[in-house]
């Protein structure tokens, strides 16, 4: 019942960790909660070319051609060719780029993910939820109850992949609760029978503040007439909570599909804590709030802290040096290093987009249409895009500079 690293939670960040570490020599076990590693889905399924491909790019099995090659079926659902986002006034902006994402299959990948690290070498146990933590002489003693029955694992390091709602990072002293204020809530469903407007391989964004307050409501093709529809709005502060908004949504614009699940969720919208690695412990992806807090995305980013955490891992303990806080900081600073500054831009950005009234939403994504049907808005990355559509409307200008 001993191992080198323990890891809380099978999602992205926790199967990247566990995966990692266990090909840099490392014993782990790998506990995950639910039954089945990877449902219920809480996610829209959309990831960006470069961060997956960077990460993941080496797998022969998700890219049997290489980095630069496609996505593998069953993992890709759909290409994501391009974006429309519409407005609440109903001004429309079209931004193609070849390329630029894929939208997911996700049970199957979230799976994939974890039975990769089986595979390598890591012990899965799943319908097993870690109760508590201590550390103990230099040792974390975790208490899971696995079936139903109560044992307990210990590790000189404990990686937190538990994600948004995760308490690995309150046992460790490093989080506390997540304000209200810093969540979004999502509730979203996969549709089936799309309207024949509705372009394949196109991701399609809808703004105001009756679709999705302070948010979005996305719907993102899957093939095949299936959709990943949803929306998130901040968790506090609305008449409605945000399954209602997407029910108003879907009877208003898509009377006529079929819903075949239906799941809610959150998503941290803060900027990560400082400090997420603690003595003989990291938090990872969500747990760590490693997500784009202006789209909500997070599987990127989650595949990479995972990566690095379990590699900072081995490093560690295969040099024989105590798995403390400082030994153990590299892995944050390493993070910080690469998505600090971004974080606080989109951050940043977020604040400004929720405090747009509707016919300022109106006019930038006017703004932005024009700038597409003048060919100005140069090279296509989401920053650009929302920097140019904000800087294109008249007014919006000075409230950007005041908060850039
Ligand atoms: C509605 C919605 C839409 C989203 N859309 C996108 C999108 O389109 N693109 C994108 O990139 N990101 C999206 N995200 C964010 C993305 O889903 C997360 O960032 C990503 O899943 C984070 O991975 P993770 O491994 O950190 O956490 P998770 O995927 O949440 O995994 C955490 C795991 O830990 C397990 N766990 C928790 N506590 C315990 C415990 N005590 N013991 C054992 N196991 C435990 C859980 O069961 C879970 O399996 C969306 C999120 C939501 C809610």
């Amino acid at each position: 019942m001993r191992y080198d690293l323990i890891v809380v939670g099978a999602g992205p960040a926790g199967s990247s960790a566990a995966y990692h570490a266990v090909r840099s020599g490392l014993s782990v076990l790998l506990v995950e909660k639910r039954q089945q590693v990877g449902l219920p889905v809480r996610c829209a399924e959309a990831v960006g070319h470069d961060g997956f491909a960077m990460e993941l790019g080496g797998d022969g099995i998700l890219f049997p051609d290489g980095p630069g090659g496609d996505l593998s079926e069953p993992y890709r659902a759909a290409h994501i060719n391009g974006g429309i986002t519409v407005s609440p006034g109903g001004n429309r902006a079209s931004v193609k780029k070849e390329g630029a994402g894929w939208v997911l299959e996700r049970k199957l990948f979230d799976l994939y993910l974890a039975e990769r690290a089986a595979e390598a070498g890591a012990e899965l146990w799943v319908k097993t939820q870690a109760l508590d933590a201590e550390r103990v002489g230099g040792e974390w003693r975790v208490r899971v109850r696995r079936l139903d029955r109560e044992e307990t694992v210990g590790a000189p390091v404990l990686i937190g992949a538990d994600g948004v709602e995760g308490l690995v990072g309150r046992w460790a002293g490093l989080t506390g609760p997540l304000p209200l204020a810093d969540v979004h809530s999502g509730a979203q469903v996969l549709a089936a029978g799309l309207p024949g407007w509705v372009e394949e391989e196109t991701v399609y964004f809808f703004l105001g503040s009756n679709v999705a307050p302070g948010g979005y409501a996305w719907l993102f093709p899957k093939g095949r007439g299936l959709a990943n529809v949803g929306l998130g709005i901040p968790a506090a502060g609305h008449p409605k909570p945000a399954r209602g908004y997407l029910r108003d949504f879907l009877t208003d614009n898509f009377p006529e599909v079929s819903i075949l699940e239906e799941v809610h969720g959150c998503v941290p919208t803060a900027p990560p804590p400082r400090g997420f690695v603690g003595e003989g412990c990291m938090l990872v992806g969500d747990a760590a709030r490693q997500v784009d807090p202006f789209s909500g995305a997070g599987i990127n980013w989650s595949l990479e802290a995972g990566r690095l955490a379990g590699e900072t891992a081995a490093e560690v303990l295969l040099s024989g040096v105590e798995p403390t806080a400082k030994a153990l900081t590299r892995y944050e600073k390493h993070w910080q290093a690469r998505h600090r500054r971004e974080h606080r831009q989109l951050y940043k950005f977020q604040t400004l987009v929720m405090s747009l009234t509707d016919g300022e939403v109106d006019q930038a994504v006017a703004a932005l249409a024009a700038g597409v049907a003048k060919d100005e808005l140069g090279e296509v990355s989401p920053l650009r895009i929302i920097g140019y559509a904000l800087r294109g409307a008249p007014g919006l200008f000075l409230k950007l500079r005041h908060l850039l």
